[in-house]
């Protein structure tokens, strides 16, 4: 078989970003760290926009299903994505084969706390946080009336544009507290049947310019990242080639975001394209960042798992490596180990 029709992925143990049904993910916590388990996490952190409902149950039920794989229980969780038609091509850092002690799961809390920057929505992750802090609590409770007044000011627009009681079927299917994104309307519209993807869903409705836009006013990136700062957590810069902005500003953003007391990079997304990882990898650096990873896992999708095309270089300081996740029970040595997997390209093997 030639290379050319390969696809080649790796499937990274630690994941450090994605949501439940807390925001807008599709599954609940307890799913997702199901879904962890069986793609061979060991360190998940649970990430959800402005709200951390989530983090308490997905950690409660990270500790049942440890519980059960050292006890050896027959419903202990198993690996499974590895799928027949695909092939190991080598482990870094690790075997294929593991212990179950070897395959415990860590739920590292978290969050997605949307700012505004120079009229750009700009996502700043923090990782290993104390949910209950005051200051975190004030700041979510104020994005909590912003997100609510925009989510209805949203459902009110769709429902004039046809749909019905856009708002509060979106507020059904997430739980109870949750965060109410455009991701959850698209998906609304989507499963509406009015668009052919939740992609296309975000792109004719919902997006600047679009009729069902509302422009909303996030806090400041500062006011972020001293919340999750005195929460004792690390502020990361959610998925930087994600913003519509030059690369100038992008070193702006970097440079602002350092200064206020930003210390990580999301140096690695599932859905990145290699160039734009390569342009990270050189920022991180630069800027002397602490390298993180996430998926943005919210939904099935073949190209933004858990775990998924995450490959850190060795030779960046990952975020897990700092005081703060030790406190999680991250032990310093900690590596990211990775699955190297190929597949024939058109075969749906992941
Ligand atoms: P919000 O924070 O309410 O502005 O919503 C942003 C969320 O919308 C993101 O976190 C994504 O989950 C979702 N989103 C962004 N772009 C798209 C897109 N092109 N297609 C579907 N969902 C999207
Ligand atoms: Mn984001
Ligand atoms: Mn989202
Ligand atoms: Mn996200």
């Amino acid at each position: 078989m030639f290379w050319g029709l390969l696809h080649v992925t790796t499937i990274s143990n630690i994941d450090l970003h994605c949501h439940t049904t807390a925001s807008d993910g599709a599954y609940s916590p307890e799913q997702v760290v199901a879904r962890a388990y069986s793609r061979g996490l060991n360190v998940l952190a649970i990430t959800d926009h402005d709200v951390v409902g989530g983090v308490a149950a997905a950690q409660a039920e990270a500790q049942r299903l440890n519980a059960l794989l050292l006890s050896g229980a027959p419903e202990a969780p198993v690996e499974s994505y590895i799928k027949p038609s695909a092939q190991v091509q080598g482990v870094e850092h690790g075997t294929l084969e593991r212990s179950a002690a070897e395959r415990l799961l860590t739920v590292v809390p978290g969050i997605e706390i949307s700012t505004t920057w120079r009229d750009e929505q700009i996502h700043v992750v923090g990782l290993f946080i104390d949910i209950t802090n005051d200051k975190l609590q004030t700041l979510l409770t104020q994005q909590k009336v912003l997100r609510e007044e925009r989510a209805r000011a949203i459902g009110e627009k769709l429902d004039r544009l046809g749909f019905s009681n856009s708002y509060e079927r979106c507020k059904d299917k997430a739980q109870e507290g949750a965060a109410i994104t455009r991701g959850n309307y698209a998906r609304f519209i989507f499963e509406e049947g009015k668009a052919e993807s939740s992609d296309a869903a975000f792109n004719q409705y919902l997006k600047r310019g679009q009729p069902a836009y509302v422009k909303t006013e996030w806090i400041a990136i500062p006011e972020a990242v001293a919340a999750i700062t005195a929460a004792g957590g690390v502020a990361v810069l959610a998925h930087p080639r994600r913003y519509k902005i030059s690369n100038g500003r992008l070193r702006r953003l970097c440079k602002e975001f350092k200064e206020c007391g930003g210390r990580g990079f999301e140096v690695a997304s599932s859905q990145q394209k290699q160039l734009d990882f390569e342009y990270l990898v050189q920022l991180c650096v630069e800027f002397d960042f602490l390298a993180s990873l996430g998926s943005d896992f919210h939904t099935d999708n073949i190209y933004r798992d858990l775990g998924q095309n995450l490959a850190l270089p060795d030779a960046l300081a990952p975020v897990w490596r700092c005081p703060e996740a030790q406190q999680f029970g991250l032990a310093p040595e900690l590596q990211q180990r990775r699955v190297i997997l190929t597949y024939a390209k058109g075969n749906d093997a992941l």
